[in-house]
């Protein structure tokens, strides 16, 4: 069985091209993973919208109702960038049940993607910063509510601090909230998560892999995590629009590498989601999204299924 991948063709709400978030980069995501093999039938599931009960887990209940009735007031929308009309309303529900589906995918297999999500500026009241809903809070608190996991780890390397996330389970001590993002980025006031590193512009490749890897056994050795999701934005590229940290190809492929063989090696499954990337050049975008799939697969060949299922002994490796 190939590297589970979740997707839906109404991921993209069809913005104009010219449009501050580049929307175009989902169909461009899906082209790039069919070239690379990576998206046969039997590697794709295609998820149902969430339910307003999933979402009021992680948000204020009359935002939920806004937001699935297109009556969010104008105020918010600003903040979150966009309007929220019936296509944007039906893709926030779509990603954040796609983060659902590839976490309870990730607990089966070992590990699966999906080809969106990552909304970590949506807080618990509201949306913020192209972010209507918090796939990954709503994930971790649904996993949670039913009982299929007990200690939730979030792994967020998107170059913005992940607020959203922290402001919706910083009360939830099950869950534990990593961030790792350039310090002069948006959001400009940050609520603190479990654990926050602010790197200064221009970090580069190797600066950033030192910080990561010498914080990945702490990260790995607070719990016996039952799930990590894994938030990869691509907005720490140097030639990202909005972010400033200045990592090459490389440096993402190394990020990958370095993060998904950690957590395979611990055996804790991952649930990959592609968070931000906002470069003109939306191919190029794709293209850089479509590593962590790439990684994903060659990791999961590495240690299939059957690994997780083994005795404890195959957990040193
Ligand atoms: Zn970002």
């Amino acid at each position: 069985m190939p590297l589970q991948i979740v997707h839906h063709p109404d991921y993209d709400a069809g913005f104009a091209v010219n449009h501050r978030f580049p929307m175009s980069k989902y169909p461009l995501l899906m082209e790039a993973l069919r070239m690379r093999g990576l998206a046969a039938p039997e590697a794709l599931s295609m998820p149902e919208p969430a339910p307003a009960s999933w979402l009021k887990l992680a948000h204020a209940a009359d935002f939920v109702d806004q937001v699935i009735a297109c009556q969010v007031p104008e105020k918010i929308e600003r903040e979150i960038g966009f309007p929220v009309g019936p296509r944007v309303s039906l893709r926030a529900q779509l990603a954040t049940a796609g983060t659902v589906l590839a976490a309870r995918l990730a607990l089966k297999h070992g590990i699966a993607c999906n080809a969106a999500g990552g909304s970590h500026h949506a807080r618990r009241a509201q949306g913020a910063g192209f972010c209507t809903f918090n796939d990954v809070a709503v994930a971790s608190l649904a996993l949670l509510a039913e009982g299929t996991v007990e200690n939730v780890l979030i792994v967020d390397l998107d170059v913005h601090q992940g607020d959203g996330t922290a402001d919706i389970l910083k009360d939830e001590p099950r869950a534990f909230t990593f961030s790792m993002h350039g310090e002069r980025n948006y959001p400009v006031r940050k609520i603190a998560s479990d654990l926050d590193i602010a790197l200064p512009d221009g970090t580069g490749d190797d600066a950033y892999l030192e910080r990561l890897a010498a914080i990945l056994p702490e990260l790995s050795g607070q719990r016996s995590w039952d799930i990590v999701f894994y938030n990869a934005g691509v907005d720490v590229h140097a030639e990202d629009r909005l972010g400033r940290l200045a990592l090459s190809d490389d440096g993402l492929s190394a990020r990958e590498d370095m993060v998904i063989g950690h957590f395979r090696n611990h055996g804790v499954p991952l649930c990959g989601v592609i968070g931000g990337g906002y470069s003109t050049d939306v191919p190029a975008l794709a293209a850089r999204h479509a590593i962590l799939f790439e990684v994903a697969a060659r990791h999961y060949c590495l240690l299939p299924t059957a690994y997780y299922l083994l005795p404890t002994a195959y957990h040193f490796l």
